[in-house]
């Protein structure tokens, strides 16, 4: 049989944190809601299971487990697309002189050595972990002030989710200076908008559960994922991709299975979007997996011990049905007024009224200012949308297994035009490593990586060079000889030589963390300019 042809497209689809036991109680709630609806978008095209885990420890964080994906290295909890510290308990071979090294991910590699155009969907805030993943590197997954610059500054074509906060008027300034249109809770510019490259942005931090989102106000993930491949295929050289179903992952850790079901059956309507892309195009490939499960959300619990298989459909799903917040909405709510008044609301919102023993518990959560208990005897306590979690889907068939991460192997579903489907229970670097061929990308990642995230005390070895800190995530690089000045600042596409700007494809990283900038080797050459 011939090699495949590499392909032209790139879609990675991500729903976060979703459980395998998660797909058939979602399938079953959309049967419950429309009898016709069957079966999912991703079902023609599941094809196996992936092992992803982290580089120290099976079960994995949302941060490293994607950056395998995009970058082929197992790292550790919270590391962006960033080269793991070396512990006494790796699960994979762990180089300790590489340690904080930013890696180069499929996305940047797709952009620099493909030229395709690259974009990013989701509905978290912009710098959360799997966006971040794609496009930028830390060790400190939270450090949004290191990851948003490397984001604006990383050549994006288009990207739409959460987070206008984290967009500051600097990062915007800096946007608009290189020709992007941006668009901030603007459903009309966003819809009208018909070209890259493009920034649109719908929420204060995240976007909103679907299940809380007003229509009017919030594109779908679909309809972002539809917007995002029209203006991204009108690049002939083609583009990358990445979905996330970012919320999912937020509602398992909630033990909130209504949610999660919603954003999981969302997500399966953007699968929908790219599948039907896909298959009129005939050189695109849509991967979709996630990066790990959580919370492990099933239907069948201990109220179902025996008479399980007795249960009808509409049993097992009409009380879920019928709740119409989040855990998290209702807590706040809880706390906003006073006790008495708890039960009639979860009787508006969730249809059932309290009983005082579980009134009596709920004020016991960590976060109830106004509990009759002192704060130092209810801190180690659960806060009280977990709380509400236990009570609500105590009178469900729904159970949980936990509050965090699973060390389950996560679905794998693919659509290739050519067939060629990575099959079986791969690793995480063997997803990579498809990714890699699809892309036509042979060997040359390390490479890339080598290229663009050089040390800098390697890069200048000889020279004299300088760290100063600016402000708080803002530090400038200055390298001197005898007739040349150059400067680099962290997260800036840009350096400076004797003053002049000098624009580069990749973002320049500094990890505070050894003190290191990492940049691209060919600076050298700018030093040495006679
Ligand atoms: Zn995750």
């Amino acid at each position: 049989m011939a090699q495949p042809k590499p392909i032209k497209n790139v879609i990675l689809m991500i729903p976060d944190g979703t459980s395998t036991s998660l797909l058939s109680a979602a399938r079953w709630y959309q049967t419950y809601l429309d009898s016709t609806q069957t079966t999912l978008n991703i079902d023609p095209y599941v094809c196996g299971l992936v092992r992803t885990h982290s580089s120290d420890a099976p079960i994995g964080d949302s941060a490293p487990t994607t950056s395998c994906y995009v970058s082929g290295q197992p790292s550790q909890t919270s590391f962006v697309s960033t080269y793991p510290v070396a512990t006494d308990h790796d699960l994979v071979p762990v180089d300790a002189a590489r340690a904080y090294q930013p890696l180069a991910t499929v996305l940047e590699a797709a952009k620099m050595l493909k030229h395709k155009s690259t974009g990013l969907v989701f509905t978290c805030e912009f710098p959360h972990a799997t966006p971040a993943d794609c496009s930028a590197h830390t060790y400190s997954r939270g450090k949004y002030g290191m990851i948003a610059p490397q984001m604006a500054h990383n050549h994006l074509d288009v990207v739409m989710g959460g987070g206008v906060k984290y967009l500051s008027e600097n990062l915007q300034n800096d946007l608009k200076a290189a020709g992007y249109q941006i668009y901030l809770d603007d459903i009309q510019g966003f819809r009208n908008c018909s070209k890259a490259p493009v920034w649109a942005l719908f929420g204060e931090t995240s976007m909103p559960y679907w299940l809380e989102a007003d229509p009017q106000k919030m594109p779908s993930l679909a309809e972002m994922t539809r917007k995002a491949i029209s203006l991204l295929s009108q690049n002939q050289e083609g583009f990358f991709l990445m979905v996330e179903g970012s919320q999912v992952d937020w509602a398992a850790h909630a033990n909130d299975a209504k949610n999660a079901l919603i954003e999981f059956l969302e997500f399966d309507k953007a699968c929908g979007e790219a599948l039907n892309f896909a298959k009129k195009n005939g050189e695109t490939v849509v991967v979709i997996l996630p990066d790990h499960g959580t919370g492990a959300v099933t239907v069948g619990n201990t109220k179902s011990n025996h008479g399980y298989d007795k249960l009808p459909l509409k049993t097992i799903m009409s009380t879920i049905d019928n709740y119409q917040l989040s855990n998290w909405t209702m807590g706040e709510k809880l706390k906003a007024v006073d006790t008495t008044e708890w039960s009639q609301l979860m009787e508006t919102y969730f249809g059932f009224s309290l009983q005082p023993a579980e009134i009596s518990y709920l004020t016991t959560a960590k976060d109830y200012d106004k509990s009759p208990l002192p704060k130092e005897e209810r801190k180690s306590n659960l806060p009280l949308y977990k709380m509400l979690s236990q009570i609500i889907y105590g009178r469900t068939y729904f159970g949980f297994t936990t509050f965090g991460h699973t060390i389950e192997n996560v679905f794998l579903a693919v659509y290739h035009p050519q067939n060629d489907i990575l099959k079986g229970v791969p690793t995480n670097i063997d997803v990579f490593n498809y990714l890699c061929r699809q892309l036509d990308l042979n060997g040359e990642m390390a490479q890339l990586t080598e290229d663009i995230y050089a040390n800098h005390r390697e890069v200048f070895k000889g020279y004299e060079t300088k760290i100063d800190s600016l402000d708080k995530y803002h530090y400038r690089l200055t390298v001197k000889n005898k007739r040349n000045v150059l400067t680099a600042d962290s997260y800036a596409n840009y350096f400076t030589i004797n003053n002049k700007k000098v624009d580069i494809e990749s973002v320049i990283v500094y990890m505070d963390k050894n003190n290191t900038f990492y940049l691209p080797k060919k600076l050298r050459d700018y030093i040495e300019l006679k």
